[in-house]
């Protein structure tokens, strides 16, 4: 649980490129966020400066009480779930989900309970020995979203997580993801290029274009009083 702060923060690619500029956004402790605005506008950036996966060129960035400009992405607290899930193929989903707490050091046994409690919360236990491949798209998502889950961060961000599945396959799982947040009660940032996903999810939207912010308010104010 953790409140998250952009304060001032550019980005500037080597290769000149200014993809966020001067951005400020305050996102409170628990609250679910959504991140809108046409492709190259700078939300993934947004997204992996604060993930730790990306430097900031400039400004200051707040994870709870600690400024984090610096920190490694291991030291955020911060999950992130990716449009393409990015499983590692050639493991299991039980291994998928284990190898950040793997890493971490975490006790086996810790890791197996912490795992499949994950995997009953997204339904997905029946599916820990197999293999990504023998996934459907809905399952690799659940897959995706439980990696993060079992990691107990401070911090959600959600990079399109829903765009590669089927419209109705969408509609509930948005569904799922709302009722994750209230349960976990964490920070969520989550990014989408779907209106019907930013209205029904956030309780405010953040609306970027070409690198700057242009808005921040609730799913009524921008998208009924433009
Ligand atoms: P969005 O997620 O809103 O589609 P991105 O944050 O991915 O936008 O990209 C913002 C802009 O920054 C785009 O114009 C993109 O081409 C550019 N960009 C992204 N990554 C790099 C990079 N590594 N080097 C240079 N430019 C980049
Ligand atoms: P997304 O669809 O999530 O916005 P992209 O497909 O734009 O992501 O980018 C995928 C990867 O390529 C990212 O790691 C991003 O930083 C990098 N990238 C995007 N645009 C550029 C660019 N113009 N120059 C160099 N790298 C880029």
């Amino acid at each position: 649980m953790a409140r998250v702060v952009f304060e001032q923060v550019t980005k500037q690619y080597d290769n000149g490129y200014v993809a966020v500029k001067d951005l400020n956004l305050d996102i409170g402790d628990q609250e679910f966020v959504v991140l809108v605005g046409p492709s190259g506008c700078g939300k993934t950036t947004s997204l992996r400066m604060l993930a730790g996966l990306e430097e900031i060129t400039s400004g200051n960035l707040y994870i709870g009480d600690r400024q984090v400009n610096q920190a490694p992405a291991k030291d955020r607290d911060i999950a992130m779930v990716f449009q393409s899930y990015a499983l590692y193929p050639h493991m299991s989903v039980f291994e998928n989900m284990a190898f950040s707490l793997e890493l971490q050091g975490v006790p086996k046994a810790e890791m197996r309970d912490r795992v499949q409690s994950a995997a009953k919360q997204l339904g997905i236990e029946p599916l820990l020995d197999r293999k990504p491949k023998q996934l459907s798209g809905g399952q690799r998502q659940r897959v995706a979203v439980g990696r993060a889950i079992v990691r107990n961060p401070a911090v959600f961000l959600m990079d399109e997580p829903l765009s590669n599945l089927d419209a109705k396959l969408r509609v509930q799982a948005r569904a799922e993801l709302s009722r994750l947040h209230q349960k976990l009660g964490t920070t969520f940032i989550y990014v989408t290029h779907d209106q019907a996903e930013a209205m029904t999810m956030g309780s405010r939207i953040a609306v970027m274009n070409q690198g700057i912010l242009q808005q921040v308010d609730t799913p009524q104010n921008v998208y009924e009083h433009p």
